[in-house]
């Protein structure tokens, strides 16, 4: 068996305190985790590693060789976010802490509050993969993008031109509401896909395969969307990871749905829809109106478990009419105020603080 040979991307991100509010990370907690995860490569608990920060959140990059939902890799980023959580206390950042739900590590970081995507896999000649990292929205904000990345033929060449991807792939879809899945296969089920997807707040795309061989292609973070404990925690700023090429659609496929600055569920106290805005790593601090949505995106080529890069795949002057748009839509969309459709309908604003502002009223209905 090649089974020394697979190796584990994963990528497992918490927001342990914001700098300044909501709007970024602070150096010192970046640091923080860079010298912990430093420490993890040298006694090769990892093969390499790379830090970043979208918005307030902060993301660790990992490679190693112990397979998806390992213990000991699990239990490395919760002791990353454990000690930046003591740093964010002593700096007294906003909502330090916030993400770790739990005061011990028990197993497994899912259902602990940090989100997860990890997928494994045999390193090809030549590995690129471009991950997402979007603050002030949610997991369905990727249900589009993915679309049509992996089915939509008028994004992706590939799909037409590339016999390894003339099948298809095949979408794991999570349905929130019910803790449930289902796995729907295209071009064949495109329409029931749609049907499900478009209601982007309770079936989220969590995963994805090609089909001529089962190969993961892409995978997003669900954690926080699920019941844990038989409480729903609420939305999650998400991740996705998406490997590119050869079988796979291009660098270029990958990225070019986000030049559509789509509405997505967050922004202020995320409550509100706005247009994700594509940025450069410097420009993720979300301040007006602690928005608009922002996502950056990461490119690496791994080599042999090395992670070599970053690039910063938005750092491009072909993203800034996405962005003026973004900037036209944020000024329509925040002309609303307090109402729908900025501000989300009553059913997705049922685990914020809205309940308690309708609870004084109760009493004052009068039957008509
Ligand atoms: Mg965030």
């Amino acid at each position: 068996m090649a089974e020394e040979s697979r190796l584990t991307l994963s990528v497992i991100k918490a927001d342990i305190g914001g700098f300044v509010g909501h709007v970024s990370s602070h150096p010192d907690i970046l640091d923080t985790a860079k010298d912990k995860l430093n420490h993890a490569k040298e006694n090769g608990t990892i093969v390499d590693f790379h830090v970043l920060r979208c918005g307030d959140d902060l993301e660790l990059i990992l490679t190693h060789t112990k397979g998806c939902d390992n213990t000991e890799i699990h239990e490395l980023a919760w002791n990353v976010f454990s000690v930046c959580t003591e740093v964010a206390k002593e700096l007294k950042l906003y909502g330090a802490g916030q993400d770790i739900l739990s005061d011990a590590f028990s197993g497994n970081i899912k259902g602990m509050g940090p989100g997860v995507a990890e997928m494994e896999f045999v390193e090809r000649k030549s590995e690129p993969v471009v991950i997402f990292m979007a603050d002030k929205t949610s997991p369905g904000a990727w249900n589009l993008p993915i679309y049509r990345i992996f089915a939509d033929p008028f994004n992706t060449a590939g799909l037409i031109i590339d016999p390894k991807m003339c099948d298809g792939f095949s979408f794991r879809v999570l349905d929130v509401k019910e803790g449930r899945c289902i796995t729907l296969s295209c071009p064949e089920e495109m329409h029931y896909l749609l049907a499900l997807i478009g209601t982007s707040s309770r079936y989220i795309i969590s995963s994805v395969y090609r089909k001529t061989d089962g190969e993961i292609a892409a995978v997003m973070s669900t954690q926080k969307l699920s019941f844990i404990a038989g409480k729903y925690v609420g939305k999650d700023d998400p991740v996705a990871v998406i490997r590119c090429q050869s079988g796979f659609p291009a660098v270029g496929e990958v990225m070019e749905p986000f030049s559509f600055p789509h509405l997505v569920e967050g922004w202020m106290r995320g409550s509100h829809s706005g247009p994700l805005m594509p940025v450069p790593f410097y420009e993720a601090n979300p301040t007006r109106f602690d928005g608009p949505p922002r996502v950056i995106s990461a490119g690496f080529q791994i080599s042999n478990g090395r992670l070599i890069g970053p690039h910063d795949m938005f750092d491009d002057p072909s993203f800034d009419s996405t962005r003026r748009i973004a900037n036209d839509i944020s000024e329509y969309m925040r002309r609303h105020g307090p109402f729908q459709p900025h501000r989300l309908p009553e059913e997705e604003l049922e685990y914020t603080t809205l309940p308690l502002v309708l609870e004084k009223l109760k009493d004052r209905f009068q039957k008509v």
